[in-house]
């Protein structure tokens, strides 16, 4: 293991009817808040109500920033700064999923800083302070409840880019997982991917002897696998959410990079240069992705893929070579996804490869690509190929 520092000051308040404590994990009454929501699915199943309710027991003067997109704009961002600068907002709220909270963390440093939010994310200006966040989960999905990441899109120079600073770890997070029944299948399956990604992508590291850190993740994961379907099948089943709640917080809180090197996010930087060009859903894209990154990387090193196939997917080893082994865990976690009806091919949002270049120079925004396996633009167009 690597010499490492876990410090995760999120308060995490986990189960049903955690909201009335909110006023309490406010600290103090009278707070100006900025409550953060996306489209209206928070009006729709009342979790809007429940929050503003306690809001109200907190003695809190709301105001309100509502339409965040799934892939939040640089320019949303700047409407809650906006908002913030204003009205001297002491507090922001985020109430919805990854894209509400990633939104949320942006506005947190920009309402602090005097000029672009992008130089920010860019990191072309230091983040020096923030505005404190609290977060109501309503999508089991991306960990943003609980890590210091944040994704945006600046939609006029269509770039995507993952940034993070530890000053916006939420300072509680508010997980009740009947707040996710409504969350719609696809949606649900978007969010088993991207955990499953997360989890998977801590699990390529080459850091010896984390047995430990290894195992842990294999459990989330064969749990993950156990519980999809089912949870598909019924998705008002508080057991199931519940399961898949503390599954996506679990898979990328820090936790699971404890003693390694923190493992390879190549999928996820290819991921975000689709999606700034074709705006498309995280989950939905890195299950397209993720086989194929798979198949890439086995064909040089075979033993980790092997390792996931054996230890995940329960692939007999008998009268194989390592290749074949790790070829059919690559598959079954293709097939796994598939039969959650997951998309597999980028055909399913019809993009062909008319932009792979431009894709493969925003893959590269920030240099270096992988660390398990270090990409170069011909491995990234490898990838893209096979996922078409
Ligand atoms: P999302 O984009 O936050 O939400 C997707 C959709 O689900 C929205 O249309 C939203 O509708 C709806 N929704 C949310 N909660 C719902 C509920 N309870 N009932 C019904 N519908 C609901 O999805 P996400 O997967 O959580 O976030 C994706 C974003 O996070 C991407 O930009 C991705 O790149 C990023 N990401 C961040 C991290 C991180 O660590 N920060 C990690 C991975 C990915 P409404 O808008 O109407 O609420
Ligand atoms: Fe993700």
């Amino acid at each position: 293991m690597n010499t490492f520092l876990q410090n995760n000051p999120t308060r995490l308040l986990f189960g049903e009817g955690q909201i009335q404590k909110l006023p309490e994990e406010l600290g103090q009454k009278g707070l100006k808040v900025l409550v953060v929501y996306g489209g209206g699915s928070i009006k729709r199943n009342g979790v809007y109500n429940d929050v503003i309710r306690e809001l109200k027991n907190a003695e809190a003067s709301v105001f309100e920033l509502s339409g965040v997109e799934p892939n939040p704009r640089l320019s949303t961002v700047q409407r809650g700064i906006d908002i913030c600068k204003s009205e001297g907002i002491d507090f922001l709220l985020a109430v919805g999923g990854g894209s509400v909270i990633d939104c949320t963390k942006a506005i947190a440093v920009g309402a602090k800083y005097d000029g672009n939010p992008w130089d920010l994310i860019t990191q072309q200006a230091p983040i020096e302070s923030a505005l404190p966040i609290g977060t109501v989960l309503t999508l089991a999905a991306t960990g943003s409840e609980m890590n210091p990441v944040s994704v945006i899109t600046n939609w006029v120079t269509k770039d995507k880019l993952g940034w993070e600073s530890p000053l916006v770890f939420p300072t509680f997070s508010i997980l009740d997982p009947t707040y996710t029944y409504s969350v719609p299948r696809n949606q649900t399956v978007y969010g088993i991917v991207d955990s499953m990604s997360h989890a998977l992508e801590h699990y390529f590291h080459r850091t010896e002897n984390t047995p430990v850190i290894d195992g842990f993740i294999e459990s989330i994961l064969r749990t993950a696998i156990d519980n999809g379907p089912k949870l598909l099948n019924q998705l008002d089943s508080y057991k199931y959410r519940e399961t898949m709640m503390y599954i996506s917080t679990t898979a990328f809180n820090g936790t699971l990079m404890n003693g390694t090197d923190g493992g390879d996010w190549a999928t996820h930087r290819i991921e975000h240069a689709i999606s700034a060009i074709y705006d498309i859903p995280h989950g939905g894209g890195l299950a397209i992705l993720f086989p194929n990154w798979l198949e890439h990387v086995l064909e040089e090193d075979p033993s980790r893929v092997k390792q996931l196939a054996t230890n995940v997917f329960g692939i007999e080893e008998e009268g194989k070579s390592d290749k074949e082994v790790a070829r059919e865990g690559a598959k079954a976690l293709r097939d796994f996804w598939n039969s959650l009806g997951a998309p597999s091919r980028l055909a399913d949002y019809n993009i062909d490869d008319k932009q792979f270049d431009s894709i493969t120079v925003k893959t590269f925004i920030k240099p270096g690509v992988g660390t398990y396996k270090e990409l170069d633009a011909e491995s990234v167009m490898d990838i893209l190929k096979r996922s078409l």
